[in-house]
Formats: C-alpha cells, sequence, structure tokens
C-alpha cells in the first residue's frame, strides 16, 4: 500500500488536486488553440479517453479570447499554458481559464508575476508554477548542464524562487511541476521539492520523446515518484495522439494500483510450451476490453490468459476470471474454480461474456 505524500488541496475547475484526491490525469492539445472547432474536437476525445484536466497553448490574444468559447463546449477544466507574456495571463483568466500554468523561466520579473497573482486571487484559480528543463537549465553556464546534480538544484531553486514571490504576495494556491526531459534528474528534483513544502506535485518528464520512448521514460520517472507516494496529478508527455498520453496515464496508475479502470488483462509472454496464439488471443481480448472498459469503467476485475498447464492454472485460480491452455482449448476459471473446457477458436468470446456478466463482490 502507497502512502501518499501529505499536501495541501487545490481545485482546478470541479477537479481536486492533493491531500488524498486521486492522483489526476491531464493532457495538452496539439493543434492551434485559435481553430476552435479543432480543439474543442480534440479536447472532446480527450474527454472520452478519462482526461481529467485539459491544458491549452495561449501564446497570442486571439487565444485568449478563444478561451472563451471553447469552456463553453468543453466539460473538463482548462488550463491556459503561459510563456513570456503576462498579460496574456490576466486576459486568459479574464476569459475564464480554470487555471494558470507560469513558467519560471520565462516569465521574471516580481511586478508582472504580481500582477497575474493578483488576478487569480480575484479569479479564485489556483497557478501552477511550471519549471522546464529546457528554461532554466540553459541559463547555467555550460560546463555545469551535464551534471546532474547542478540541473536537478536548477530546477528546484527556479520553482523555490517562484514560491517565495508567491508567498510574498499571499497565494497559495499552487501546484508545483519541476519537469526535465531527463528522468533521473526529473525523480530526484521532485523529491527534493516535496521535502521542502507540502504544496501538491504535478508530475511528469518533459520532452519524453517518440511514443515507445517516451511511454519507457514516463513510466519509469512518475511511477517511481507515484511509489513514494510523491505527486498528485500526472501528465505523460508524447510526440504523439494525447490520446496515447491519457491511455497511457491510465496504465501507470493501474499499474502501481494508484486507481483502476476496469478490468486488468494479465498474460504470459507465452514460450515454447504454448500451443494456441496467445498473442492473437489476448490482441483481441484487450481490443474488445476496452469497450467493455467504456460500459463498466468501474469493474475491478483481474483477468488471466495463460499459454500453458506450467504457471497458467496458478495465476488463472488467483485472478477473477482466468484462462490457462493447452493444447487448442483452456480451462476456464472464474473466483479460483474450474467453470468448463473451451475451445481457443471460443476463448475471447467465452471470457468476454463472462467479463460483462460477472458480479463483484
Ligand atoms: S505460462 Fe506456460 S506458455 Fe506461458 S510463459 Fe509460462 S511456461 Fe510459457
Amino acid at each position: 500500500m502507497i502512502k501518499r505524500r501529505k499536501t495541501r488541496q487545490i481545485r482546478v475547475g470541479g477537479v481536486r488536486i492533493g491531500r488524498g484526491a486521486p492522483v489526476s490525469i491531464q493532457s495538452m492539445t496539439k493543434v492551434e488553440t485559435v481553430d476552435v472547432g479543432r480543439t474543442v474536437a480534440q479536447i472532446k476525445r480527450l474527454e472520452d479517453a478519462g482526461c481529467e484536466i485539459v491544458r491549452i497553448a495561449v501564446k497570442t490574444p486571439a487565444d485568449t479570447d478563444a478561451i472563451r468559447v471553447i469552456r463553453k463546449r468543453i466539460k473538463i477544466p482548462l488550463v491556459a499554458d503561459i510563456h513570456f507574456y503576462y498579460r496574456l495571463a490576466l486576459r486568459a483568466i479574464a476569459a475564464g481559464a480554470d487555471k494558470i500554468r507560469l513558467n519560471p523561466g520565462n516569465i521574471r520579473k516580481e511586478e508582472e508575476v504580481a500582477a497575474v497573482i493578483k488576478a487569480a486571487k480575484k479569479a479564485g484559480i489556483p497557478i501552477r508554477i511550471g519549471v522546464n528543463s529546457g528554461s532554466v537549465v540553459t541559463r547555467l553556464p555550460c560546463h555545469h548542464v551535464t551534471r546532474l546534480q547542478d540541473r536537478t538544484s536548477a530546477l528546484v531553486n527556479a520553482a523555490l524562487r517562484y514560491v517565495k514571490l508567491f508567498e510574498k504576495h499571499d497565494f497559495r494556491d499552487i501546484i508545483i511541476s519541476l519537469k526535465s526531459s531527463d528522468v533521473v534528474s526529473t525523480v530526484e528534483a521532485y523529491e527534493a521539492m516535496s521535502e521542502r513544502c507540502d504544496y501538491p506535485l504535478h508530475l511528469g518528464v518533459t520532452a519524453a520523446g517518440p511514443y515507445d520512448a517516451g511511454i519507457v521514460k514516463s513510466s519509469i520517472g512518475i511511477g517511481a515518484l507515484l511509489l513514494k507516494g510523491i505527486g498528485d496529478t500526472i501528465r505523460v508527455s508524447l510526440t504523439a495522439d494525447p490520446v496515447e498520453e491519457v491511455v497511457a496515464a491510465k496504465r501507470i496508475l493501474s499499474a502501481i494500483g494508484a486507481r483502476r479502470f476496469g478490468p486488468d488483462l494479465i498474460s504470459c509472454p507465452t514460450c515454447g510450451r504454448c500451443q494456441v496464439d496467445l498473442a492473437g488471443i489476448v490482441r483481441e481480448l484487450a481490443q474488445k476490453l476496452s469497450s467493455v472498459n467504456r460500459q463498466l469503467p468501474t469493474k475491478p476485475l483481474t483477468i488471466a490468459v495463460m499459454g500453458c498447464e506450467v504457471n497458467g492454472p496458478g495465476e488463472a485460480r488467483e485472478a477473477d476470471i482466468g484462462v490457462a491452455f493447452g493444447r487448442d482449448s483452456g480451462m476456464l476459471f472464474e473466483r479460483g474454480k474450474i467453470l468448463r473446457k473451451i475451445p481457443a477458436s471460443k476463448a475471447v468470446g467465452e471470457l468476454v461474456k463472462l467479463i460483462t456478466t460477472y458480479e463483484v463482490d
């Protein structure tokens, strides 16, 4: 059982973050914000996939105008991502953004930050202090950049400088992120920050890369922190469709037992003992389960699909529903008891039928 770090709690629209609230899932749109139609369409797909908070890039006054329209057409809270121009933050707040993300590396003047704080306070919305290695580490002398310790302290110091400024202006509706493209410095920075303050933390490995590599980096970085009880909301950054970010975030949270998103499928890797097309069966079952998950989002089932009698019956018995294959057929289990023998060709249909009718205790 993971013991979560105790933090303050903030609210982003209707979503609570920190102090025992479920670790929430965030993503970011990847189309021009000013193109309201495409932005809303992408957010709707994210909502359907299970995204709970969405961020949009705000780089022009026209983007802040778009916030008013987008906000009315979506259900989840909307975060305005601001860099360089504090006036865009003021306009985004006036347009109804549910949260502002500021990058300490890109908006540095105290009077500008103070103006945003004042507006956020008046609107009753939180601000994320979103430190990013790309905008703080580049300010280090070149020979320092490669030293991990310097990268980590650059991230932490940039955040702490901002935190002090916010506290000086009596603003504590804060959430912090310290993202590096390097997994180790990301983990170290969050660990260091978690010891220095009790603000909730938004986890992520920035610029994690293309789909496969990005999933690995994010799973290690975000997973390592969550296992230590650090982290209150997550975003998996991938150079891919943002829906993939949400799917990956759900998988990370499920894998460490932080949240459940429908049935959990376990299957063996297969070896020379396997006598059925287990990869094909598992692929088809996973596809079917993703649509079952939409209908039964909270059904916390474990389903085991195993290739032979070596570990198969044991795993199948321990799962809620399981199948252990032999030659062309498999033994179907429910709650540890044998139900019947089923042909491999009908296994997917039989499993789906059982999953959809299974009564959770
Ligand atoms: S369950 Fe059987 S088929 Fe699957 S990996 Fe283990 S020994 Fe191989």
